[in-house]
């Protein structure tokens, strides 16, 4: 059976019209169009890559396969169908939507008839959600972020040792200007690929961001996320500090902890010590604000730790009292002893203090940058599954109908739409691509009992059985390791009754 591609139009001199995208490209032989997706072989249109089937029983060797990698190429072999998952990569695009989708796909699995309908949806309406393991100060909120200087989005919250960003998205591709919308596109791009990014915020760092790998902030590789905030290190280890030192102050950006006003410190009867903050305190032992953000100790601006201190209380210190102030992460960590005129002074760390620094380091996780593509699939891409849309929503939110991106488990947002994130390392390498109106390509599949989808309007005359596929430019590859299979029981209760 000839591959689904776009209907194509020749020219007397062989050109032929890509159709798979509003860009309708006019493509030489031996020449490719603009995406790179598609190309002219002796005047045939084709789909550059191969289309990607998972095997389950094939060996991973490796975590993430690049899809051009052919583990094998499948010529139709007898393999049990429920160890074969037909993903959208390089199935390739129809266009305009109501056509039906390039593969839909039937195979029995566990003795009930499934079907999977896949394509490569083209999404202007799309961008990723970046977590940056740090406490270094990245940029003020809502700061812009920038790539090769064109504005790509922008700083939003800070989590738990974490900070996010939001890049992309429909105003940077289409609302700006020709520039803007390209970059934002190749940044997206690159960053779904897996590929390094480096990114610049307005009044603050300039970052290289690559999914699963270290954060490198301003030219330095971030190694370790906070064991905590700084209250919450008090609270880890107030025990393990009682009796070795009189107080403790953990420096942090957000909240700064103080061991002898702490509720960990007071349960231990630590104290007090005449201790006196700059900042704003919250509650007892737990201060906001002591310093500017900035890339010092604990994701303040400061290199010295005592710039963070006003003179003790007299009538509370006395000289000699010992004083151990850490980050949050135990990449900074001083030791003090009071002088007779109650001045701290720094002096050479007790081995006690210098080993719960280990700990608290060998506490913080690897710092990794997280990248999730967002899309909305709740639109025209419907057309291409069934031709009452608004039913492969309903049957999504009912969880009868699994989605999926590039055989990766995803995650649907309640409310309208089909709107997913998916977890861009979960995908086989360089899965997702580009056309240049500008938006993203990414694979995209729906799979759900047969029955039902005769049932909300699907395609049933373009069903076709999985093995039928042996016949064209196809590869089998090994799911993502750890990756659930697209047909494991968990999610919809296919074969369990449901209808
Ligand atoms: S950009 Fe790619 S998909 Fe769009 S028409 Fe050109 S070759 Fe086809």
């Amino acid at each position: 059976m000839k591959d689904p591609q776009p209907a194509a139009e020749t020219s007397a001199d062989l050109k032929v019209r890509c159709d798979a995208c509003p860009v309708a490209c006019w493509i030489r032989p031996g020449l490719s169009g603009a995406c790179d997706r598609y190309a002219n072989r002796d005047g045939e249109l084709i789909r550059v890559d191969p289309h990607v089937i998972l095997e389950r029983t094939l060996d991973n060797g490796g975590r993430v396969v690049p899809f051009n990698q052919r583990k094998s190429e499948w010529a139709g072999e007898i393999v049990p169908e429920e160890e074969l998952f037909v993903t959208a990569i390089g199935a390739g695009t129809t266009y305009p939507d109501y056509k039906p989708a390039p593969f839909i796909v039937s195979s029995q699995v566990d003795g009930v008839d499934m079907v999977t309908v896949v394509t490569e949806g083209i999404f202007s309406y799309c961008g990723v959600k970046v977590k940056v393991d740090t406490d270094r100060f990245l940029g003020p909120e809502q700061a812009t972020v920038r790539a090769q200087g064109e504005a790509v989005g922008h700083v939003t919250t800070g989590e738990y040792g974490s900070q996010m960003l939001s890049l992309g998205g429909v105003h940077h591709l289409t609302g700006g200007s020709k520039k803007e919308g390209r970059v934002t596109c190749e940044a997206l791009l690159d960053l779904s690929n897996g590929k390094p990014v480096e990114l610049t915020i307005d009044d603050g760092s300039t970052i290289i961001v690559e999914a699963g790998k270290a954060p490198i902030i301003n030219g330095v590789p971030e190694e370790r996320m906070r064991v905590g905030c700084g209250s919450a290190t008090i609270g880890i280890f107030a025990k393990q500090w009682f009796g070795k030192v009189d107080e403790v102050v953990v420096v942090d950006d957000h909240i700064t902890g103080v061991l002898s006003e702490h509720a960990s410190g007071k349960v231990l009867g630590i104290a007090p010590t005449g201790i006196k903050m700059r900042g704003r305190r919250s509650t007892p032992g737990r201060y906001f604000q002591v310093a500017d953000p900035g890339t010092g100790w604990g994701g303040t601006s400061i290199t010295d730790p005592l710039s963070i201190l006003d003179p003790f209380d007299k009538t509370v210190a006395r000289p000699g009292m010992t004083l151990f102030m850490v980050s949050t992460t135990g990449e900074h960590a001083a030791y003090f002893v009071l002088d007779e005129n109650l001045k701290p002074v720094e002096t050479e760390m007790p081995e006690v203090l210098r080993a719960s620094t280990e700990r608290i380091k060998e506490n913080c996780e690897p710092a990794l940058c997280t990248v999730l593509f967002i899309a909305g699939a709740g639109g025209s891409l419907r057309a291409g599954v069934t031709e009452n849309p608004v039913r492969l929503t309903r049957s999504v939110k009912d969880t009868l109908t699994r989605v999926t991106c590039g055989g990766a488990p995803v995650y649907v947002w309640p409310g309208g739409g089909i709107t997913f994130m998916v977890d861009v390392t979960r995908l086989p390498a360089n899965a997702f691509g580009y056309v240049p109106t500008p938006a993203l390509v990414a694979p995209i599949e729906f799979t759900l009992k047969l029955d039902d989808y005769a049932a909300l309007g699907g395609h049933m005359d373009h069903v076709r059985r999985l093995g039928t596929l042996g016949d064209h430019d196809s590869n089998l590859v090994p799911p993502v390791e750890g990756n659930v299979w697209p047909y494991a029981a968990e999610g919809p209760s296919w074969g369990r009754g449901r209808s």
